[in-house]
């Protein structure tokens, strides 16, 4: 899953077709989502 850094809309295109830019803003700057970067983490 990416996500356009600027909007951070979802970028729902296959990332590797050359030339995609976000449908929403324009951006062809992409972040790679992570699924797991919410680690949760216990306080004790
Ligand atoms: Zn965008």
């Amino acid at each position: 899953m990416y996500k356009c850094a600027r909007c951070r809309e979802p970028i729902l295109t296959n990332i590797n077709t050359v030339g995609i830019q976000c449908k929403n803003c324009g951006s062809k700057v992409f972040y790679k989502e992570r699924p797991n970067v919410k680690k949760v983490v216990k306080a004790r």
